[in-house]
């Protein structure tokens, strides 16, 4: 790891210095690694740490929308989608964690005698930070041994998916109503082209599909209404039903459902911790937009670390910081808002889909909405391919 000479603990009476870095990224989901590859092209000593291994699982679909392609395109990754807007949160994942560890072993290999400026740490969760005027002291966990170790660093950018308010840090509030979502991947080949769903008229829950990368499966996502509380064991059970009568086969992963309710930060946070993604606020999932908005905070973040790094007073780094983080508050309270409409007008959208009762639902009685592509046409300039 790169260590700049600054820091000092008190070890059993002695001062030992601390390995000290510009910047600590904390979680490499998709916020984290926009973040770590942003911070790497600007030349900080990046230290860029993941709870979990480097493989990633999830496979709810994802909109990759034109403010991330953009962000993607200027960190020199203009194919992670291969020119598609929709794909798996996975693939998207895997391929930024895949470019950075390229990059960080094509560094490695260019420069051998010199101390890396970019490491990566799989199985490594932060567990403490104590944030202080000049720089943050980490505590890392190694999650294989249990073995913990203490980093400083000028700034944290929090990619921790809003993990870190465990440790203490600010909590977000909720900004939203509740629904609940349940997603699975499956490996039937899709009978369908493009989108299909339907929507129970009497329970107001919606069943969607939509065919996975290549064709090679599909994605099951099914959304239980605000009201009064569904309980995500009963939502799970519904959709395991739905998707047996349909002839789904066993899904990928274990079926799960989250409540979604948004949740944003109350004020920007000051400061050297930078919080990103769904660690600024989450974003109502019908949106489609949580990863793209955290792979866009994730790079603006980083660029404003460098920027901070580069200044001469302190005050003139911190005032950096805060407006940045003023602007990734900003970002979020608008999607927040965006979502509230969305959720508001989820009675007109459900009427868009065919009708049938669920669970007895059978295949033909899915359909695409009629209005469905004259507005992602409208909203998105065309329409998506996702085979
Ligand atoms: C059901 C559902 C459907 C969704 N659908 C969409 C969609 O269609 N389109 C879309 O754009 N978004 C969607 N999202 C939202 C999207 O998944 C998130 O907005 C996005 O993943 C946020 O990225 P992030 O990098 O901020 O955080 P995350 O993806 O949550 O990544 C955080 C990372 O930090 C790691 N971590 C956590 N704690 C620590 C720690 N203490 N130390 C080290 N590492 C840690 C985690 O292991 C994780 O890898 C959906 C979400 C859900 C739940």
């Amino acid at each position: 790891m790169a260590v700049i000479p600054s820091g000092q603990q008190v070890a059993g009476g002695a001062q030992v210095p601390l390995p000290t870095v510009d910047v600590l990224v904390a979680g490499l989901g998709p916020g984290g690694c926009a973040a770590a590859l942003a911070a790497r092209a600007e030349g900080l000593h990046t230290l860029a740490v993941e709870a979990r291994g480097p493989q990633a699982t999830r496979s709810q679909l994802v909109l990759v929308r034109p403010g991330a392609q953009a962000a993607l395109r200027q960190l020199g990754l203009p194919d992670i989608t291969e020119g598609r807007r929709t794909t798996t949160i996975r693939h998207v994942e895997n391929r930024l964690r895949a470019a950075l560890q390229a990059r960080v072993h094509a560094d490695a290999a260019a420069h051998p005698a010199a101390a890396p400026r970019t490491a990566l740490c799989w199985h490594t969760g932060v567990v403490d930070l104590q944030a202080g005027t000049e720089r943050v002291v980490v505590t890392l966990r190694d999650e294989t041994t249990g073995t913990t170790r203490q980093v400083a660093a000028r700034h944290v950018i929090d990619a921790s998916g809003g993990r870190l308010e465990a440790l203490g840090r600010p909590a977000r509030e909720r900004a939203g109503p509740r629904h609940v979502v349940s997603t699975a991947e499956y490996g039937t080949p899709p009978w369908f082209d493009g989108i299909v769903g339907v929507r129970d008229p009497a329970t107001h829950e919606l069943f969607l599909l939509f065919p996975t990368w290549g064709r090679r499966g599909v994605i099951a996502y099914f959304d239980a209404p605000t009201g009064p509380r569904p309980l995500a064991e009963q939502v799970v059970q519904r959709f395991g039903a739905i998707a047996d009568r349909l002839g789904l086969g066993a899904p990928n992963e274990p079926l799960w459902a989250v409540d979604v309710y948004q949740r944003v930060l109350r004020r920007p946070n000051a400061g050297r911790v930078l919080p990103i993604g769904d660690a600024v606020g989450t974003v109502d999932v019908l949106l489609g937009a949580g990863m793209s908005t955290a792979i866009e905070d994730g790079a603006d973040a980083a660029r404003s670390v460098a920027a901070a790094c580069r200044e001469a007073s302190l005050r003139g780094a911190l005032e950096r910081l805060d407006a940045t983080s003023r602007m990734l508050h900003r970002r979020h309270r608008a999607s927040a808002l965006r979502g509230r409409l969305l959720l508001a007008a989820r009675p007109l959208v459900e009427r868009a889909w065919p009708s049938a009762t669920l669970p007895d639902v059978a295949r033909a009685q899915l359909g695409p909405p009629p209005l469905l592509w004259p507005a992602v046409r409208f909203l998105f300039g065309r329409r998506p391919s996702t085979s």
